[in-house]
């Protein structure tokens, strides 16, 4: 295999120490490790231009907009936007789509209305829709799966009625792994008239995106899960999908005019950003996308590709394991279960041992109903995750099976 595209050593807690062993950091679906340059972007900010944006007739405040505003393009030529403006910055993923499922759903959902959604999500990309359903009387329909954790296309496409306002699907799930056909999916959608969001929240690190190619109405994700900070997110919306949407929030920045009883609306992205943002956090995240773009995400697609081909043959090789997820197109995470052992269990004596892996529904209790299991262990991979680390875990599932029986 060839190397780790991202060196450990532009990551320094990856040197912790957990229990005396080196920390094997598994749990890259949750969050990925922030790489210095943007430990040091944020701080930067905050050390040398701390100030409230696009207010402000001063230097400081004229400086972070420009960068402010920077990385909004760049965000827009990463996933390949037409414009910058079709770039909302949230708080993250479970934001974006709640901003889509409060604002799309006043303008467009009626009573009797019905909204596809799949039945592998996040809860994230179930419950607001669950919500807005409630909200104006709507009905969830539910695209199912195979036991590998492949959506059947042709139920998708029966789904389909005269009431359909709506598809959402991830692209990625975050417990089987399984890459959903989502610019086929949109395709379909758009052969009805229906437009289609996207979660992509577990899918901007692992391959390139392009939201002109996948022709999606809507794509969310968060930069947490991109080596970028904690808190900041965004929401790419086609510019007409956008411009006839409400506001979500209202307040600072979002408005055009306004009088005692009434306001107009500002233009996009404004409409959709009321109040300060998170500033320093937007900053970090451009520093995580020149860092992804340092290497390149096709390297980091072929690299992930070849790190769960790797896993999944240790894995596997060990005696009464299985893996929760079996589709032939996977990004690199791998649900597992040893014999009837419970996944917390398997987790926290892996952490004894140092290595960092997530148990439990992973926020799918709908997919382990549907395997009729409790959860899972879910190892998840990153572009500094090495075959090394993969060898240890396997190593400690193998010194820890006995324990579980
Ligand atoms: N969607 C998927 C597929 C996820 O894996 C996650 C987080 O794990 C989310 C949505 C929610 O992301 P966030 O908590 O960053 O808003």
């Amino acid at each position: 295999m060839t190397q780790a595209p991202f060196p450990h050593t532009d990551f320094e807690i990856l040197d912790t120490k957990v229990y005396n062993h080196p920390l094997v950091y598994l749990d890259n679906a949750a969050t990925t490790q922030k790489p210095r340059t943007v430990v040091d972007a944020i701080s930067h900010y905050y050390t040398h231009l701390n100030s409230n944006i696009h207010r402000g007739a001063h230097y400081l405040a004229a400086q972070a907009t420009e960068l402010y505003e920077q990385t909004r393009h760049k965000v827009a030529q990463f996933i390949g936007a037409a414009k910058p403006c079709e770039i909302i910055f949230t708080r993250g993923t479970t934001e974006s789509i709640n901003l889509v499922a409060a604002s799309f759903s006043q303008m467009a959902l009626r009573e009797g209305d019905e909204i596809i959604v799949t039945a592998m999500e996040h809860h994230s990309n179930l419950v607001p829709w669950q919500l807005a359903a409630e909200r104006h009387k709507a009905v969830l329909r539910f695209v199912p799966y195979s036991d590998e954790g492949v959506l059947d296309i042709e139920a998708y496409r029966q789904l389909f009625t005269p009431r359909t306002r709506l598809v959402a699907a991830t692209h990625v799930s975050n417990t089987l792994g399984t890459v959903n056909p989502v610019a086929d999916m949109a395709r379909i959608a758009h052969s009805h008239g229906v437009p289609m969001l996207v979660d992509g929240a577990q899918a901007v690190a692992h391959t390139p995106i392009d939201v002109q190619a996948l022709d999606c109405d809507f794509y969310c994700f968060s930069a947490h899960k991109m080596y970028g900070p904690m808190g900041i997110g965004v929401l790419y919306g086609k510019e007409e999908r956008l411009n006839a949407m409400p506001p979500y929030h209202g307040g600072g920045e979002m408005i055009a005019d306004v009088s005692l009883q009434r306001s107009t609306y500002n233009v996009l992205p404004f409409k959709f950003e009321a109040g300060t943002p998170s500033v320093a956090d937007v900053l970090g995240f451009g520093a995580a996308i020149d860092y992804l773009q340092g290497v390149g995400m096709n390297v980091i697609a072929d690299y992930e590709k070849e790190l769960l081909r790797y896993a999944t043959e240790r894995l596997l090789s060990v005696e009464n394991l299985r893996i929760i997820g079996n589709a032939p197109h996977k990004a690199s995470v791998i649900s597992f279960l040893i014999g009837n052992a419970h996944p917390y269990d398997t987790g926290m004596l892996l952490d004894k041992l140092g290595i960092a892996v997530r148990t439990g529904h992973h926020c799918t209790q709908p997919i382990m109903d549907r395997y009729g299991i409790p959860g899972t262990v879910r190892a998840s991979f990153a572009a500094y995750t090495t075959t090394a680390d993969i060898d240890a875990l396997a190593s400690a599932i193998i010194r820890i099976a006995p324990m579980l029986q």
